[in-house]
């Protein structure tokens, strides 16, 4: 699957490899600009907004809520369906990433999520569950 949400190829300074490994230690950090301030994911060297080369990991509060939510049909021997969500956090970036812990019919536009890292194939990935009652409200 190749859209926007892929990273591209990891650019100077590593900022990818640095990425992935606080994911492999269960962190999950997403980068602010130090010229406009806005954040940025996936990580790049360079801000997209302002083109700022100064670019500071931080850890996202984790909520967001779901742009879009698909449903991947697979066989149950292949695993079963899968949510394939875009998920907007509280800092204002997107991403690309499912929802668990819930039927995939159950994920719905403008649900409020959080993140949680886990371990995939020996990588971190972001994954998020549905927040419900005073968590829930945006
Ligand atoms: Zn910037």
């Amino acid at each position: 699957m190749q859209d926007a949400m892929t990273p591209p190829l990891d650019p100077a300074g590593g900022v990818l490899a640095r990425h992935q490994a606080a994911l492999n230690d269960g962190t999950f950090l997403i980068q602010r600009c130090g010229g406009c301030r806005k954040a940025v994911y996936f990580p790049r060297a360079l801000c997209p907004h302002c083109g700022h080369g100064e670019l500071a990991f931080e850890a996202p509060q984790g909520t967001g809520t779901v742009y879009a939510a698909t449903t991947v049909r697979r066989k149950a021997e292949a695993g079963g369906d899968v949510n394939v969500s875009l998920v907007d956090l509280d800092e204002g970036v997107r991403l690309m990433s499912r929802v668990e812990g819930v039927p995939c019919s159950d994920v719905r536009i403008g649900q409020r999520v959080k993140a949680r890292v886990v371990q995939q194939n020996g990588q971190g990935v972001v994954v998020f569950d549905l927040l419900v009652g005073e968590g829930a409200k945006a």
